[in-house]
C-alpha cells in the first residue's frame, strides 16, 4: 500500500494552532446521501502539493467504518429509484455531467497538477479522459444491448437483459485522480448501480471535483457517495461491507490481493486493475528516433508513475549502443520541476515514501543488480526543488532480464535498457515478468509486428507507439498479476457493472418441460 504524502491533522491543540496559522486552508467534506458532511471521527488529513510541501491544498476527512456504513445506507436508499429510472434518462444526467467537466476543465486541471504533481498538459489529458469516458459511456444509456434468441419449445420467447449489480464500492489510486474514478463511476451509474467512492488519500480533490460536478448535474442524492481517507480504514471498510455487491479496485497488486481475498470471503464480485512492468521492444529495423520519442514519453511522462509506464526497453543488440546513447542524451535534457510551470517536462513524484522507494531501487540497480547507471539517479533538493519530491530521470543500461530493476514495479522516473539477440529473444524477455499490462514494438517489418502482437501476453499492445495512450472506447486491463480477467472502458466495462438475466416467456398456455417434452412432429 502506498504511504500517503500527508501529515495527519487530527483534532488536537497542535492542529488547532496550525489551523489558526493557515486560515485560508479549506476544509472539505464527505458527500453522503446528497449532503456534504464531516467524518464521524472529526479527523482530517492534509492534501499537500508534492512540488511544494508547504502548499497545503485542503483538509479532507479521515473517514471511519461508520462513515462508510452511512454512505452504504444512502446508496441503498437511492438504489431502487436510480435503477428504475430509464437508462436513457440516467444517461441524460450523465451528458450534463460531461458538459460541466468541459466547462471546468481548466480549473480541474490546475487542481490536479497541484495535488498530484503531473505537468499541466498531462493533467488536462486526465480530465479529458474523464470527459471522453462520460460522453462515450453515457451513450450506452440508449444501448445497453441485450439479445433475443430462439427458444427450443414452440410458443416460447427467450431473451437476455442486463441488470445492475446493485451497490458498488469503488477504490482508486492517486496517479490518474479523475480519469480512473470516472472509468468506474460512469459505467456503474449508466448501468443503474449506486456507489460509494473512496479515492486515494493523496489525491482526494480531483474526486471531490468529479462528485461535486455529479451533484450539479442533478444525480439524485445517495446515488453517488464520496468518503475520503485511508485505505486501511475507509478502504477496508468498503471492501468488507456485506451490502456492497461489487468492489472495483485499481491500485497495487499487493493491495488488490487483499481486496480480492475479502471479496472472496463474502462472495462479492471483484474487479481488479493492478501493477505493470511494461515493455517497449526496439528492433534493428525500427525508426530509432521515433522509438526514443516513445521511450522518453513512456518512461518519464507522469514521472514514470503510470501503470502503463515504459519501465523496460528491450533493444536489438545491433542498435543497442546507438539507442542507449540517444536515450541518455534526451533524458538528461528533460526539465524537472513544478508541473504548474509550462516549461517543466517531468514533475515531482507523489510523496516522501515514493522518493524513498524509488531511490532504494536506484540503489539496488547499482549495488545489488550491478547494472550501469547511465544517467540520473539523484534526488533533487536544491533551489526550486528544495520543497518538493523531485528525482532525476534515470536510465539504467546493461540490464539483465532477471535483475530486480527489470522485474519489479518501481513506479518512478526510472527505466531499464535490456539488450536482445533477436525478436524471439526480445519476446521471451518481454513476457518474462509477473505482470501483463502493456507492450509495444518499434519495427518496420509487418511480419515482426504481427508476431509480437500475437505472442506478447498483455492486455494492451502498440505498434510503433509507446506503451501509453489508451483510448476510452477500447477495453483496458491486463493479464497475469495485473488483473483478474475484467476489462474497464469500451463496452466491455458493462460486463463488470451489470449482470445478465435470462428471461423465458411461455405463451403456449400449457406446461412445456425443457429437455423433456418432445416437440410435435420431431422424434
Ligand atoms: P495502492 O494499492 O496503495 O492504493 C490503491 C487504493 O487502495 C487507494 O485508494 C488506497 O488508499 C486503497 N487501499 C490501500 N489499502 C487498502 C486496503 N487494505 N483495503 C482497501 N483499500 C486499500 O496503490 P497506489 O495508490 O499506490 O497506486 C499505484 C499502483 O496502482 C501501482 O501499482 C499501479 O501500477 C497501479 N495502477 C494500476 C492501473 C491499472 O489500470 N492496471 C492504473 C493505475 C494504477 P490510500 O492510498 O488512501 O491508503
Amino acid at each position: 500500500m502506498a504511504q500517503a504524502k500527508k501529515s495527519l491533522a487530527k483534532t488536537t491543540s497542535k492542529t488547532q494552532s496550525r489551523t489558526a496559522s493557515r486560515p485560508s486552508v479549506k476544509n472539505y467534506q464527505n458527500y453522503i446521501g446528497g449532503k456534504w458532511v464531516p467524518s464521524e471521527s472529526g479527523e482530517v488529513s492534509e492534501n499537500i502539493n508534492p512540488a511544494d510541501t508547504q502548499d497545503i491544498i485542503g483538509r479532507f476527512p479521515l473517514s471511519t467504518p461508520q462513515d462508510v456504513n452511512k454512505a452504504v445506507n444512502a446508496a441503498r436508499e437511492a438504489y431502487d429509484g436510480w435503477r428504475n429510472m430509464p437508462a436513457p434518462k440516467r444517461a441524460e444526467i450523465l451528458f450534463r455531467l460531461g458538459e460541466i467537466l468541459i466547462r471546468d476543465k481548466e480549473t480541474f486541471t490546475a487542481d490536479m497538477t497541484r495535488e498530484m504533481g503531473k505537468v499541466l498538459k498531462e493533467a488536462g489529458g486526465d480530465v479529458q479522459e474523464a470527459i471522453d469516458c462520460t460522453y462515450y459511456t453515457a451513450g450506452e444509456g440508449r444501448r445497453l444491448h441485450g439479445f433475443t434468441t430462439p427458444a427450443e419449445m414452440p410458443d416460447k420467447f427467450a431473451m437476455c437483459v442486463r441488470q445492475p449489480v446493485g451497490l458498488c464500492g469503488l477504490i482508486t489510486p492517486w496517479n490518474f485522480p479523475m480519469a480512473i474514478p470516472s472509468w468506474k463511476l460512469i459505467p456503474a451509474l449508466v448501468c443503474g448501480n449506486t456507489v460509494v467512492l473512496k479515492p486515494a488519500e493523496d489525491t482526494p480533490l480531483s474526486s471531490y471535483n468529479l462528485v461535486h460536478a455529479c451533484e450539479e448535474a442533478g444525480i439524485p442524492p445517495g446515488v453517488v457517495n464520496l468518503v475520503t481517507g485511508e485505505g486501511e480504514s475507509a478502504g477496508a471498510a468498503i471492501t468488507n461491507h456485506t451490502a456492497l455487491r461489487l468492489i472495483s479496485f485499481t491500485g497495487s497488486t499487493e493491495t488488490g490481493r487483499t481486496v480480492a481475498s475479502s471479496c472472496a470471503e463474502r462472495n462479492a464480485i471483484c474487479s481488479l486493475e493492478m501493477g505493470g512492468k511494461n515493455v517497449i521492444i526496439v528492433m534493428d529495423d525500427g525508426d530509432i528516433d521515433l522509438a526514443i520519442e516513445g521511450a522518453i514519453w513512456g518512461a518519464f511522462g507522469t514521472s514514470g508513475q503510470r501503470c502503463t509506464a515504459s519501465s523496460r526497453l528491450v533493444v536489438h543488440k545491433k542498435v543497442y549502443k546507438q539507442f542507449s546513447k540517444k536515450l541518455v542524451e534526451r533524458a538528461k535534457a528533460l526539465r524537472v520541476g513544478n508541473g504548474a510551470d509550462p516549461k517543466t517536462d517531468v514533475g515531482p513524484v507523489i510523496n516522501a515514501d515514493a522518493v524513498k522507494k524509488i531511490m532504494s531501487y536506484i540503489d539496488i540497480g547499482q549495488k545489488e543488480d550491478g547494472a550501469t547507471l547511465a544517467c540520473g539517479g539523484r534526488r533533487l533538493t536544491r533551489g526550486d526543488h528544495a520543497r518538493g519530491h523531485f528525482i532525476e530521470p534515470t536510465v539504467f543500461t546493461d540490464v539483465a532480464p532477471d535483475m530486480r530493476i527489470a522485474q519489479e514495479e518501481i513506479f518512478g522516473p526510472v527505466t531499464a535498457v535490456i539488450p536482445a539477440k533477436s525478436l524471439d529473444d526480445a519476446i521471451e524477455i518481454a513476457n518474462g515478468v509477473r505482470y501483463g499490462l502493456s507492450a509495444a514494438i518499434y519495427t518496420s517489418d509487418v511480419n515482426q509486428a504481427f508476431r509480437a502482437m500475437n505472442d506478447m501476453y498483455t492486455g494492451i499492445f502498440y505498434v510503433n507507439a509507446s506503451t501509453i495512450g489508451a483510448e476510452v472506447h477500447l477495453p483496458f486491463g491486463g493479464t497475469k498479476a495485473t488483473g483478474n480477467g475484467h476489462r474497464e472502458a469500451g463496452t466491455q466495462v458493462l460486463d463488470i457493472f451489470s449482470e445478465w438475466k435470462s428471461i423465458y416467456v411461455d405463451y403456449s398456455g400449457k406446461l412445456q418441460r425443457a429437455q423433456i417434452d418432445m416437440v410435435e412432429g420431431l422424434g
